[in-house]
Formats: C-alpha cells, structure tokens, sequence
C-alpha cells in the first residue's frame, strides 16, 4: 500500500511541551482522524508537517517526498485548512478567491465553481460577513479547488453546530471516493471520527497512543466489568485505565483475547466506543 504521509519520529521541544519521537503513516485514500485532548500537540504536528514550525528532529514524508527538500512541488498538491481563517476579511469570496488562486498553476475555477454551488456560498458577500460555518466551506471549497491529493485540516469541525459539522464530514467522506484524495484532521471530538475515520491516530501529551485501522482498534480494544475481588496486581496490568466503586469495576483493556483468557467467564465484556477509550486512556486509574 503507498503511503500519503508518513512521520518517523519527529520531535519538537517547546519550554513546557514536547512532542516526543511521534511515528504513524496515512495510506493512499483513505481518511485518517488524528485525536486528543486539546494541548497534546495536534496543531504542532500538523504545523510541523506544513513547515510553519521548525522540527527538532525525526523525518516527515510526503507523497513519498521528504517534506522540506520537496517543499513547494509537495504543498501544491496539498489543501491546507487552518483551525483559524487567514483570510482578509474585507474582501468578497470571489475577490479572495482570485488572490489565492493565482498561487495555484493546477487551479481550476470549474471545481470551485462547483463546489461554491454545493455548499450554497454567496460568491458576492464579504469574508467578514460569513458565518463560521461558511468561513470552513469556503476555506474547503478553496482546498479543493487545486487539485490536492491530500487534504491537511486543524480541527475543521471544531465551534460548528452539529448539523453543519455532520455536512462537512459528508463532504470529506465524498472527497475520498476518489481513490487518489486522502485526508488527515484533527479534532478533539470523538464523534467525528464514528462516521468518516479509516484511520484513527491517538495523540495524549505529545506521545501517540495508537495508530491504526478504526475497525482494528474497535474489534480490539474491550470494556470490562467485573467485582473487585478479581483484581490483582497480575489481573490488573490487563487495563489501561479502570473506574472503581462499591459494586465492582469497568475498565478499558487492549486484548479482547487475553482478556477472556485472564476472568474466564467471571467478566462482562463489552465493545468500547472510541469517546471510552479516549477518557479510560487520558485519565488512566486516576479514578482507581
Ligand atoms: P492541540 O492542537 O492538540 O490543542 P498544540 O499543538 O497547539 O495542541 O499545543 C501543544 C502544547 O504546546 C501546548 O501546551 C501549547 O501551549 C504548546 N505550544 C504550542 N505552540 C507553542 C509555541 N510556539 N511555543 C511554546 N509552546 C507552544
Ligand atoms: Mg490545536
């Protein structure tokens, strides 16, 4: 399978944060969901891979190109879409549009076009008199509007109501059918990643948690609940993260295999969602 993008060990040290010798890889087509609490380094890495921020360390690729020696062939075919609007807001979005066009040689006004009557843009309108919602289709329509075989957005969906958000997850879903496209955002919101996500990446305190295959990691991740007089400092080191209370307790567990073999039949076991083990893993067994 050809890889997108692929990130080895990359590190960055700010004074009170570090992303620390983070590793994962996008393959070709599909949509990948990078998720985290807010502060665990999304936008550092996404800045990091467009540039904006220097790295300390490790290797990004792009389209199989090293991000930097092939910086501008790499993000011409790129569609950046940033967590704030770096528009002027004075102009029309058909003034701004012309602008940004004129960096792009594979700009294509018939797919802009399409897409302004898609998401029911006012062309005529001013920047700064577009709802937050439209301010997103609009920076999308301009992402797609170059041809970008790889869309890169800082949480797109983040301060949208729910019903605007679901659309932009349909447009992204509708992005990749086409097998050459490939997506990679952030969000810190769970539920964004239940309908569209291929691919899920778990960023916490700037270390990966997991990076995999969404169905993978919910066919193997489990939910456990069982009384307390099962737990030991053996049958304990099953879970990432456990709630205790009088009745018994519930907690998040890697092996779904091993977990049967450690309680028997002694457990209940139920499938995780991902909003489980998101909260299970950042709060470990602080609520043991
Ligand atoms: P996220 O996008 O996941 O919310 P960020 O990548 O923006 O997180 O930030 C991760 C951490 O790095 C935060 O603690 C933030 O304060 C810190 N940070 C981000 N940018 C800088 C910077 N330019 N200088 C110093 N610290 C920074
Ligand atoms: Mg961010």
């Amino acid at each position: 399978m050809e890889n997108i993008l692929e990130i080895k060990n990359l590190r960055k040290n700010f004074n009170n944060f570090a992303l620390k010798d983070i590793s994962f890889t996008l393959p070709k087509g599909y949509i990948m969901g990078f998720i985290g609490p807010n502060g665990s380094g999304k936008s550092t890495t996404i800045k990091l891979i467009m540039n904006l921020l220097k790295k300390d360390g490790g290797q990004i690729n792009v389209f199989g190109k090293d991000h930097l020696k092939y910086e501008k062939e790499i993000k011409n075919h790129i569609g950046f879409v940033y967590d704030e609007n770096h528009f002027y807001e004075e102009l029309t979005l058909g003034e701004m549009k012309s602008v940004i066009a004129a960096f792009y040689g594979s700009w294509e006004d018939k797919t802009f076009e399409k897409y302004i009557k898609l998401f029911q843009l006012p062309i005529n309108k001013k920047i700064k008199e577009l709802s937050k919602g439209m301010k997103m289709k609009f920076s999308l329509a301009i992402a797609l509007s170059h041809n970008a075989k790889l869309l890169i957005m800082d949480e797109p969906t983040s301060g949208l109501d729910p019903i605007i958000r679901s659309e932009l997850l349909d447009i992204l879903y509708e992005v990749i059918q086409d097998e050459d496209k490939s997506v990679f955002f952030s969000t810190h919101i769970t539920s964004d990643l239940d309908k569209v996500a291929d691919y899920i990446t778990f960023i916490h305190d700037g270390e990966i948690i997991l990076s995999s295959a969404k169905d993978d990691i919910l066919d193997n991740y489990c939910i456990v609940k069982g009384g307390t007089e099962l737990l030991n400092t053996h049958t304990q080191k099953a879970f990432i993260g456990m709630r205790k209370n009088n009745f018994g307790f519930e907690g998040l567990a890697r092996d779904r295999e091993k977990v049967q073999t450690l309680f028997k039949g002694h457990v209940i076991i139920e499938k995780p969602s991902l909003e489980d083990i998101m909260l299970f893993t950042v709060r470990g067994n602080q609520y043991a």
